[in-house]
């Protein structure tokens, strides 16, 4: 691979970005994996022509899919990653001492295993914590046949497409509700509603099936092309989705964790959708 990555996820809305360096090009067990050196977004990582992750802002997605759900739901002691193979959801989720464990289901190894190696700084040696538990398997049989219970289950996945597909369905995200412990929340990527409508507005419907409480909140992340990234949001406790700003603060000053994106402010707006989001998820 020389010259430029083209992200081909839009039919009619193509990314290029400049490859400086190639560090790794090559077919795995499940998907094409690149890694690759760009001036402005640093080390970063492609999966079948979609762009993944890059280092310069990697944690803007992952404070979101973290420490919004911690901090609203305000007790988290065990955690659910079903994918995240860069390690960064884990990373972050591991930042908070009060957190028992993390259990991360990756359906690639090859995924973990380079990105440790050309992504470091990424999950920033996450892997190697006492309270990370890291399983190879696929995220929808985990689920199914998962006896556990978690506080908070994050879908940090690919796009519907090739092994992600799976993981937008119903009957994925009615495993992931019997995998949550009373008063848990699901949180997942969801992609970029103005190029990506579909797929919000259908996972939307489904936990609105499933839930008591659900919506999205959204984040702008440079390297997700078309505007703001939309998260999903289910529970079946309406109450910690409107925790008081005050009570917000409180948290997070009781047990702070070094952020560059997340404060408790933003976590308040994330939540504050414009009518071209809301119609997409009535
Ligand atoms: N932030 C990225 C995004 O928004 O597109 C996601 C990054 S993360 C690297 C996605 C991970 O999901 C990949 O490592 C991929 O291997 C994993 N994955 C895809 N399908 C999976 C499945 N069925 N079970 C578990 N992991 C899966």
């Amino acid at each position: 691979m020389s010259g430029w990555v083209e992200e081909t996820l839009h039919e009619d809305l193509h990314v290029k970005l400049k490859i400086d360096r190639v560090l790794f090009d090559s077919q795995t067990e499940h998907q094409h994996l690149v890694i690759f050196e760009n001036e402005t977004f640093g080390r970063a990582m492609a999966l079948d022509g979609v762009m993944q992750t890059t280092e310069k802002d990697e944690f803007i997605y992952h404070e979101m899919l973290t420490h919004l759900p911690i901090y609203a739901h305000g007790s988290v002691r065990k955690v659910l990653i079903i994918g995240g193979g860069d390690g960064g959801m884990l990373e972050e989720a591991l930042k908070h001492p009060s957190i028992e464990k993390v259990t991360m289901v990756e359906i690639d190894r090859s995924v973990v295993d380079l990105c440790t190696t050309y992504l470091p700084s990424i999950s920033n040696g996450a892997f190697d914590d006492p309270r990370a538990d890291l399983v190879i398997a696929d995220g929808r049989d985990f689920v199914a046949n998962c006896e556990d219970r978690y506080d908070l289950v994050i879908i940090d996945s690919t796009d519907p497409i090739g092994p992600g597909a799976v993981l937008f369905t119903e009957t994925f995200y009615r495993d992931c509700r019997r995998c949550l412990s009373e008063g848990g929340i699901l949180v997942t990527q969801n992609g970029v509603p103005f190029v990506q409508a579909e797929e919000l507005t259908s996972s939307v419907s489904f936990f609105r099936a499933l839930f008591k409480d659900a919506t999205c909140y959204l984040a702008t992340i440079p390297t997700y092309v078309g505007g703001p990234m939309a998260f999903g949001w289910a529970t079946d406790n309406g109450e910690l989705r409107m925790t008081a700003l005050a009570e917000l603060r409180a948290r997070f000053d009781a047990e702070p964790v070094e952020t560059r994106y997340y404060t408790p402010e933003v976590h308040q707006g994330a939540f504050a959708l414009p009518p071209y989001v809301s119609e997409l998820i009535r």
